[in-house]
C-alpha cells in the first residue's frame, strides 16, 4: 500500500516518509489527531516484528515510582483481568521479546514475534495494560510490586516487602551500579535526573497510593506516547487496530512531561558516597574514583557517534592512553569509560576501580594532564583508524545479541524524539561518519577533548568508597524505623496491619478464575511449526583439520572459530588456561608491541577473542568435550590479514611483560568480581553443580569461583609469583596450540568459503604436533553445601543435581516442566510471595538440573519451596488449554531468532555433543504431545532430585551466618 504524506489512516495522519538506508527501511511518522499519540513505523523484510509504547517519565522523587508502575500495568487490565497477563503471554505466546523498561525519564514496552496473530494478540494485552491497568481497583498491587508492611502476628517483627525494593536493593548492592545510579543526581541537580527512576530502597516506603495512582492517570495518556511499529507486518492493519480499539477513546489533553536543560556549573563538583563491604573484607583499594561531563544535547547525533568513538579512542583498548595513563600512575586497577547517550544531556564518564579515597586529587590530575596532552600533541592515528573501524564494524554487522533490531531502533529513536527532535536522526549515521572520519587527516577527536571535556566546568568528581559494617548499619536503621513505627501504633492499628498482610496473602494466593485466564489470547498448536529449523552445518577437512562450515547469508562477514582440544591439560595448569585467555591479543607479540597490535585488530578485524569452555557430550555430563576458543570475525577481503593475525597472536607472544602482565591481573579480578555481584545466581549454580558433575566440576576450575580465587591468589603475591606465573603461561600455551587437537568453525556464505580456504592454508605452518592425551581430573563428588559470604543485601539460592544419575533419561517434557516450575510454582512462591526479584530452572540433556533464585530476601524458605516442589508437581493440573499455552511458552523459547554467528556456534556445539536434526526433532515432538500426566510423572524425579541434598548460596553474610547450621562449609568471597 501507497502513503500520502499529509494524508489520514484510521485517525493517524501522516507526516512524514523516508528512506533510510543505513538499516534498510521506510521510516514513516505519523500524529494521531485525536488523542495526540505519536507513532512511528519502519517498513523492513524483517520477520520479527516489534511493538513498542513509550511513555515519558521524569521522576519526581527517588521512591521509583515510574519503576514501581512498570511493574503494576502488567498485573491485570480491563479486558485481561488475570493477576499477571505479563507472566500468562511468558508461558504461551511465541514472544521473541517481552519485557518492560525504566529509563531515567522514560518507561518502554516493547514485544517481538515472528507470527502476526501472536503480534497483535501481544500488541492488544500491552495496551489494554498501559492504558487500562487494575492498578485503580486492586491496592495489592502497588503492595506487591512496590512495597508493604508485613505483619502475621502480633509479636512478630514488622518488616517491608516488595518486588521493586527487593530488586532495588539487589542493585545497590553492587557498587559499580551505586557509581553509576549517583552520577546523574551529581551533574543534573535541578532537573528529574537527579532523582533515582528505579528507586532508592531507603525511600521507596514514602511512596503513598496516591501518587502512585494520579502518576499513572497523568502520564500515562497517548498524548503523552510514543509507538514504535518496525518489521514486515501490515501497516494498515495494526493502525486500525491501535485507533479502534484504544487511541479513539482519548482526546488531546496537554501534558508537561518536557525535560528541562541542567544550565553548567561555574565549577566542578564533588560527591562522595559510600558502599557497605563485608567485615571481613580489606578497605583498602577498594574505591571508584569517577570524573564525569555532561556533553551538550542528545539531538546532536554526529557528537554523539564522535563521542561513543572517542570513549574507545580514549579507553576502550590496551592501546588507549587515559587508560594507560591512569594504570600506569597506579590509580586504579581497572580502568573503563562510559558514554551514557539515554539522557538529554549525554555523560561521558571516566572510571578508576579499586583504588582510595586519598588518590582523588592525583586521580583528577592525571586525567586532565592526559588530555591536555592529547589536545597539544595529536591521538596516534593508527588508533584513531582502529576505533572508527571497529565500531563502524559494529554498526554494519548489527548483532544485537537476544535484543531485536527493532526494539534497538526504537531505543535509538527515542534518544531525540523523547525530546520532540527528529526521531531518524541517529538511525541514518553515514553522513556523519563521514565527517568523523576527516579525523585522519585532522584534530577533529582532539578538538573534542578541548571543547567538551577539557574547557567542561559542567562535570563531577564522584567517589564511591567502603564501608566495613555500612550493610548491617542500614539494616539496623530500617530495623529502627520499623520498630519505632510498630510501637507507635495501637492495637488497632496493629489488627488493621495484620489484616492486610493477611488480605494480600490471600489475594497472592487465590488463583486466576478460568474466565479471566482465558481473556488471554492463545495461538493453537497448528500455528507451530512441526520441525525444527535447520541449521545448516557441512563437514569439510582442510590441510587434515576438521572443518564445520555453517553456509548462512552474513553479509560479507567472516566468523571463525578455532577450537583447540584441551582434555590433556593437567589440572594445575587449568586455571592458568583461563588467565591465557585474558592475556592473549593483550600483550605484545615478535612482531607487534601490545598496543600496535590492538590497532591491528581492530583495523583489520571484527575482533579477535580468547575463552575456555567445555561442551558435554549430549547424554553424558562425565564425557565431556575441554576447548580453549579463539573467536574471530572479520570482513570477508579481509581474511588474510585476519588469519596473519590469530597465527601472530597462537604462535608469537611474548610473557616477558611483567607490568602488562599484573594490569591484566588486576584487570581480570575487577571484572571477575562484578559477575559475581551481579550474576550470582548462575555463580551459584555452577558452584553447586561442581559437588556432584565432572562437567560442572571442570567450569568452576576453568571460569568460577575457584578461578577468581586463583585469580585473587596471582594478584596477592604477583611479585613472588611472577616467574611462575610466566613459566605456566608459557607451558600451557604451548601444549594448547596443536595441530593434532584442532578443529574450526567457519561461518560464510557458500560463495566466500573459497576465500576462507586460501587464507586458512597458513594457519598450521608452525604449529607443533604434540600428545593430547587425556588426563585424570581426580574428580570426586562431595555435597560441599557451602555459604558464599559477600556483603550483598540479598542472596541467591541454588540447589542442583543430576537425574540420569539416579537413572532417569532426558524428555522433552522436562522442557515444558522447567516453563511451569519457572513461570508458575517458581514465579509465585519466590517472586511474588517470597519476595525475589526471580527465580528459574534448568534441565539440560546431558542430565544436570538446577533452581536458582535472584536478589532473594529469603534462604531456607526458597530451599523449602525447592524441596516442595514434587508435591505441586504430582498435583499439577491442566486441561487443554492450558497445556498448550504451556507448550507454546516452551517452543518459543525453543525457536528464539539467532543471528548468523550465533547460528554458526549453535551448529558446531551440536556437532561436537554429537547432538542430530533426529534428537532435536524428537525432542520437539515430546514437547509438542505433553500432557497432563508426563508433567505429573516428572514429580519422582525432581523429588529424588531434591533429596540429594546438593546447594549453595551466594549473598549476604549476616543472613547465611544465621543459617550457618545447614552449610557444611562457609566461604569469604572477597578476601
Ligand atoms: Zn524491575
Amino acid at each position: 500500500m501507497v502513503f500520502e504524506v499529509g494524508r489520514s489512516y484510521y485517525n493517524f495522519k501522516l507526516l512524514m516518509e523516508k528512506e533510510i538506508k543505513e538499516i534498510k527501511g521506510v521510516c514513516r511518522l505519523f500524529s494521531h489527531e485525536k488523542s495526540g499519540a505519536r507513532l512511528m513505523h519502519i517498513q523492513t523484510d524483517d520477520d520479527n516484528k516489534v511493538f513498542s509504547i513509550t511513555f515519558r517519565t521524569p521522576p519526581t522523587d527517588s521512591t521509583g515510582l515510574p519503576h514501581i508502575l512498570e511493574h503494576s500495568v502488567l498485573c491485570g487490565s480491563r479486558k485481561f483481568p488475570s493477576k499477571d497477563p505479563f507472566v500468562e503471554l511468558a508461558k504461551g505466546s511465541l514472544n521473541t521479546f517481552l519485557n518492560a523498561m525504566t529509563f531515567s525519564d522514560k518507561t518502554m514496552y516493547p514485544i517481538a514475534s515472528r507470527n502476526d496473530k501472536d503480534f497483535v494478540n501481544l500488541m492488544d494485552v500491552y495496551l489494554d495494560a498501559v492504558f487500562y491497568p487494575n492498578i485503580y481497583k486492586k491496592k495489592e498491587i502497588l503492595m506487591q510490586e512496590g512495597w508493604h508492611y508485613e505483619l502475621n502476628n502480633k509479636e512478630d517483627e514488622l518488616k517491608y516487602k516488595g518486588v521493586v525494593y527487593n530488586e532495588m536493593k539487589g542493585a545497590f548492592s553492587s557498587p559499580e551500579q551505586i557509581l553509576f545510579r549517583k552520577i546523574q543526581e551529581t551533574l543534573f541537580p535541578n532537573t528529574p535526573y537527579r532523582h533515582d527512576s528505579g528507586g532508592d530502597p531507603e525511600v521507596i516506603p514514602d511512596l503513598t497510593y496516591d501518587q502512585f495512582k494520579d502518576y499513572h492517570r497523568q502520564y500515562y495518556h497517548p498524548a503523552n506516547s510514543y509507538i514504535h511499529l518496525y518489521g514486515d507486518g501490515d501497516l494498515s492493519e495494526h493502525l486500525k487496530f491501535i485507533d479502534e480499539q484504544y487511541l479513539s477513546a482519548f482526546e488531546k489533553i496537554e501534558v508537561n512531561t518536557q525535560i528541562p536543560i541542567q544550565g553548567a556549573f561555574d565549577e566542578q563538583q564533588e560527591v562522595t558516597v559510600e558502599y557497605p563491604i563485608s567485615t571481613n573484607e580489606k578497605e583498602d583499594e577498594k574505591a571508584f574514583l569517577s570524573l564525569n561531563f555532561a556533553v551538550s544535547q542528545s539531538t546532536n547525533p554526529e557528537l554523539h557517534l564522535a563521542f561513543d568513538i572517542l570513549n574507545n579512542i580514549l579507553l576502550g583498548s590496551p592501546a588507549a592512553p587515559l587508560k594507560k595513563a591512569l594504570l600506569e600512575a597506579g590509580l586504579g586497577k581497572d580502568v573503563f569509560g562510559s558514554f551514557d547517550y539515554t539522557v538529554l544531556q549525554p555523560v561521558f564518564t571516566v572510571v578508576s576501580k579499586n583504588t582510595n579515597e586519598s588518590e582523588k586529587s592525583r586521580f583528577n590530575d592525571v586525567v586532565f594532564s592526559t588530555l591536555k596532552y592529547l589536545v597539544k600533541n595529536g591521538i596516534d592515528k593508527k588508533l584513531i583508524e582502529a576505533s572508527i573501524n571497529a565500531y563502524e564494524f559494529r554498526l554494519r554487522e548489527a548483532d544485537f545479541g537476544r535484543y531485536p533490531k527493532g526494539l534497538i531502533y526504537a531505543m535509538k529513536s527515542m534518544e531525540s524524539w523523547l525530546h520532540d527532535a527528529d526521531p531518524t536522526m541517529h538511525l541514518s549515521y553515514e553522513d556523519s561518519l563521514e565527517t568523523i572520519k576527516t579525523a585522519l587527516t585532522t584534530n577533529y577527536f582532539e578538538q573534542l577533548i578541548d571543547d567538551y571535556l577539557v574547557n567542561n566546568l559542567h562535570r563531577s568528581l564522584l567517589i564511591v568508597k567502603p564501608k566495613k559494617g555500612l550493610a548491617k548499619e542500614i539494616e539496623d536503621e530500617v530495623y529502627n524505623k520499623l520498630k519505632a513505627y510498630k510501637d507507635s501504633l495501637s492495637e488497632g492499628q496493629l489488627e488493621e496491619l495484620i489484616a492486610q498482610t493477611k488480605e494480600l496473602q490471600r489475594f497472592q494466593e487465590q488463583p486466576n478464575t478460568q474466565e479471566e485466564l482465558e481473556a488471554i489470547p492463545l495461538l493453537a498448536l497448528n500455528d507451530i511449526d512441526k520441525e525444527p529449523e535447520k541449521l545448516p552445518l557441512v563437514e569439510k577437512e582442510e590441510q587434515g583439520i576438521k572443518i564445520l562450515h555453517s553456509p548462512i547469508f552474513t553479509n560479507e562477514i567472516v566468523y571463525i572459530n578455532l577450537l583447540f582440544d584441551t582434555k590433556h591439560i593437567s589440572k594445575d595448569l587449568i586455571p592458568y588456561m583461563g588467565l591465557l585467555s585474558y592475556v592473549l591479543g593483550k600483550v605484545s607479540t615478535e612482531k607487534y608491541n601490545y598496543e600496535q597490535l590492538s590497532n591491528e585488530v581492530n583495523i583489520y578485524t571484527g575482533g579477535i577473542y580468547f575463552n575456555t569452555e567445555a561442551y558435554s557430550q549430549m547424554d553424558n555430563d562425565e564425557q565431556f568435550y575441554p576447548k580453549f576458543t579463539l573467536k574471530s570475525a572479520a570482513l570477508v577481503k579481509q581474511l588474510p590479514k585476519l588469519i596473519e593475525l590469530s597465527k601472530e597472536i597462537i604462535e608469537n607472544t611474548l610473557f616477558t611483560e611483567e607490568k602488562r602482565l599484573k594490569e591484566i591481573i588486576q584487570e581480570a579480578k575487577s571484572r571477575l568480581e562484578s559477575v559475581i555481584l551481579n550474576e550470582g545466581h548462575v555463580v551459584a549454580a555452577k558452584r553447586a553443580t561442581s559437588y556432584f558433575s565432572p562437567l560442572g566440576y571442570y567450569q568452576e576450575l576453568s571460569t568460577g569461583i575457584s578461578f577468581y580465587k586463583f585469580i585473587a591468589d596471582l594478584e596477592d603475591n604477583f611479585n613472588s609469583m611472577i616467574e611462575e606465573i610466566k613459566g605456566n603461561l608459557e607451558r600451557v600455551k604451548s601444549q594448547i596450540f596443536n595441530k593434532n587437537n584442532l578443529i574450526a568453525s567457519v561461518t560464510v556464505d557458500e560463495k566466500d568459503y573459497n576465500a576462507f580456504k586460501d587464507a586458512f592454508k597458513s594457519i598450521l605452518s608452525n604449529l607443533k604436533d604434540g600428545n593430547i592425551e587425556k588426563v585424570n581430573l581426580g574428580f570426586e563428588p562431595t555435597a560441599l553445601n557451602e555459604g558464599l559470604l559477600t556483603s550483598s543485601k540479598i542472596q541467591y539460592v541454588a540447589k542442583a543435581y543430576n537425574f540420569r544419575k539416579l537413572g532417569f533419561e532426558y524428555k522433552g517434557q522436562m522442557q515444558v516442566l522447567k516453563t511451569i516450575v519457572s513461570l508458575d510454582y517458581l514465579w509465585k512462591k519466590v517472586r511474588v510471595s517470597g519476595g525475589a526479584y526471580g527465580a528459574m530452572a534448568g534441565f539440560s540433556r546431558n542430565g544436570n538440573m538446577y533452581f536458582a533464585s535472584y536478589r532473594d530476601p529469603n534462604l531456607k524458605e526458597t530451599l523449602e519451596v525447592y524441596d516442595e516442589m514434587n508435591n505441586y508437581i504430582s498435583q499439577f493440573e491442566a486441561d487443554e488449554r492450558e497445556m498448550t499455552k504451556y507448550i507454546i511458552g516452551t517452543i518459543s523459547k525453543i525457536d528464539a531468532p539467532l543471528s548468523p554467528s550465533a547460528k554458526g556456534d549453535r551448529a558446531a556445539a551440536y556437532y561436537i555433543s554429537g547432538l542430530t536434526y533426529e534428537d532435536l526433532k524428537n525432542e520437539r515432538t515430546e514437547i509438542l504431545s505433553t500432557k497432563e500426566a508426563d508433567i505429573k510423572a516428572l514429580a519422582e524425579i525432581v523429588d529424588k532430585l531434591m533429596k540429594e541434598n546438593n546447594y549453595c548460596v551466594l549473598g549476604n553474610e549476616n543472613k547465611i551466618k544465621q543459617n550457618e547450621e545447614i552449610f557444611n562449609n562457609l566461604v569469604d568471597i572477597f578476601n
